[in-house]
């Protein structure tokens, strides 16, 4: 075996290879077409847009068909989509909200955000919630879930949607990171009450940052449009609304046009780049798969996976440290996700730090809300040994032989 780049040996690759843009690296000129003609029509608002459809509005209709749902909304980011979603169904203070141990900052700080308080369930070997641990962190104050099905795999919908019939809770799918994830071929986003969907540069597709709320809750939807639009409700032809009565403060997220016409040429595009993620993933696995001590993340629905990462777990924490530092030297981008932490270890979570000194939302129950780091502890295990890197559709042939070399080659010095 040639020596390891990390001691001393030759790298694999001369130049870094660092995939993380899926729809980003495919930018061309059709995405500068579609800007170029907003600014020529002079029509940057979605509100008093001269072009005839909006490009929002096409991209809203065309990520609802995409999903599979009656309604989409374009926002300001996946964040605000969270936030949007949660005020859509009538989240805020008072409430407690399930959020998984394996997900990002996002997901927690926008239930905080909302005034409500976050409470963490465990997840299983998919690092996806366990649909079975669900009913152990739930209370009278706890009103709705949030699902998050990372990188790319669909979650448990079928068992956590029983469950949550069961605990009388609000699904919202925090789909930030998977569009196009689907379990028994229905997708991530219209399996729950409302749903997330993020743009943000190292999403599936990308307008730089954006996002998006999906639902077919006709009342939801209207929520949805009124928070993200200070109350308003500009488009409300068939919908049974009562403005002296159904109207509410809110807040701006409004997507502009530039970024809802790059939306809408990214949205064409993600079939293939879906089908050539898939296919670059299973070569991947397939030529990965004989080394021992390595094993994949599992994967509850391999048709539903887009293909987005290639996840892998070590024995201990620190051989997947020195496998990431190794593949590193060889030029290869690998990464533990979230620094190998469940996302109540992250400082202001854990800490219960908000932006002001009152200490709303966590002091607004009885009880005091205490997070433990060993609250959810497949978690706490499984986290510090993930090894991960992301695919790219734009991806050559030479990259994908140059991850499988260099992970054989870094495996067969360390396991
Ligand atoms: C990226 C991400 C978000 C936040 O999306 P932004 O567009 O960056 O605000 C939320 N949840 C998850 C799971 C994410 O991966």
């Amino acid at each position: 075996m040639s020596k390891l780049a990390i001691n001393g040996g030759t790298p694999i690759r001369e130049t870094l290879l660092s995939p993380c843009w899926p729809g980003g690296r495919l930018y061309d000129e059709r995405e500068a077409q579609a800007v170029y003609d907003v600014c020529m029509a002079k029509s940057p608002n979605r509100y008093s847009t001269q072009q005839k459809p909006g490009r929002v509005k096409t991209f809203e209709k065309g990520l609802a068909e995409f999903v599979g749902v009656n309604h989409a909304l374009g926002v300001t980011s996946g964040t605000a989509a969270i936030l949007v979603a949660l005020k859509a169904a009538g989240i805020g203070p008072g409430d407690k909200v399930i959020v998984p141990a394996c997900t990002f900052l996002a997901s927690a700080g926008a239930v905080v955000c909302a005034g409500a308080v976050p409470v963490f369930c465990d997840v299983d070997d998919t690092l996806n919630l366990d649909p079975k641990k669900i009913g152990d962190v739930c209370d009278k104050y706890t009103k709705a879930i949030i699902t998050v099905p990372l990188l790319g795999n669909p979650c448990q919908m079928d068992e956590i949607m029983a469950e949550a019939k069961k605990h009388n809770l609000i699904v919202i799918e925090d789909v930030a990171q998977s569009m196009g994830a689907s379990l028994h071929g229905k997708k991530m986003g219209a399996w729950g009450d409302i749903a997330a969907f993020s743009m943000q540069m190292n999403k599936i597709i990308t307008t730089g940052d954006g996002g998006a709320v999906v639902t077919n809750h006709e009342k939801m939807y209207e929520r949805a449009v009124r928070y993200h639009d200070q109350g308003m409700f500009r488009e409300k032809e068939g919908f049974l609304t009562n403005d002296a009565t159904d109207v509410f403060i809110g807040q701006n997220y409004r997507m502009s046009e530039l970024t809802g016409a790059v939306a809408c040429v990214q949205l064409e595009r993600i079939d293939g780049i879906i089908s050539e993620m898939r296919r670059i993933k299973k070569i991947l696995k397939e030529e990965l798969s004989s080394i021992d001590g390595l094993t994949f993340k599992r994967v509850i629905d391999d048709e539903g996976d887009i293909g987005s990462a290639l996840v892998m777990f070590l024995p201990t924490k620190e051989q997947t440290q020195f496998f990431i530092k190794a593949m590193m030297a060889e030029n290869i981008v690998f990464d533990c996700q979230y620094g190998g932490r469940p996302v109540y270890m992250i400082p202001q979570i854990f800490h219960q730090k908000t932006v002001d000194a009152s200490g709303f939302p966590f002091n607004q129950f009885d009880e005091k809300i205490v997070y433990t780091e060993d609250m959810c502890p497949v978690a706490l295990d499984m986290m510090p040994r993930n090894a991960f890197t992301f695919i790219e559709p734009s991806m050559t042939d030479k990259d994908i032989e140059d991850i499988i070399k260099g992970v054989k080659k870094v495996c067969a010095e360390i396991l």
